[in-house]
C-alpha cells in the first residue's frame, strides 16, 4: 500500500509544521512547499493525490495557482482543499468558482482537516475509496 500523497502549500512555518504534523499521524504521505510558484512547479513535475492550498503565498497566490491547475488538462482534476482566514467570504467564492472542492477556515482542528481532506478524496476517486 502506498500512502495517499498530500501537497501542502502554506508559508507560515508554525502551521505548516502542525498541518504536516497532523496530516502523517492520519497516515498521510505530506510534503510543504511554502511558495505558490515553486508550488506549482512541484506539483507538475509529479501530482499528488490532493493539495491543501493556503490563499497568502509569496510567488504566486493561492486563487492564481488554483486558476493555473483547473486550466491544465494534466492537473485540472487534481482535488484541492483551501485554507481561508476567517471573513474571507470574497476569497472563498471565487475558489469555488476555481473549482475547490472544500475549504477549511483557520483557525482550524487539524483532525477536522484530515477528515474533510479524506471526504475529498472518496469523492473524488470513488473507485479507489
Ligand atoms: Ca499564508
Amino acid at each position: 500500500m502506498v500512502a495517499t500523497r498530500l501537497l501542502v502549500v502554506e508559508d507560515e512555518p508554525d502551521i505548516a509544521e502542525v498541518l504536516q504534523f497532523n496530516l502523517e499521524r492520519a497516515g498521510f504521505s505530506v510534503a510543504v512547499e511554502r511558495r505558490g510558484d515553486t508550488a506549482l512547479e512541484a506539483i507538475r513535475r509529479r501530482p499528488p493525490d490532493l493539495v491543501i492550498l493556503d490563499l497568502m503565498l509569496p510567488g504566486l497566490d493561492g486563487l492564481e495557482l488554483a486558476r493555473l491547475l483547473k486550466r491544465d488538462p494534466a492537473t485540472s482534476g487534481l482535488p484541492l482543499v483551501m485554507l481561508t482566514a476567517k471573513g474571507e467570504e470574497l476569497d472563498r467564492i471565487v475558489g469555488l468558482e476555481l473549482g475547490a472542492d472544500d475549504y477549511v477556515t483557520k483557525p482550524f482542528s487539524p483532525r477536522e482537516l484530515a477528515v474533510r481532506v479524506r471526504t475529498v478524496l472518496r469523492r473524488s476517486a470513488p473507485a479507489q475509496a
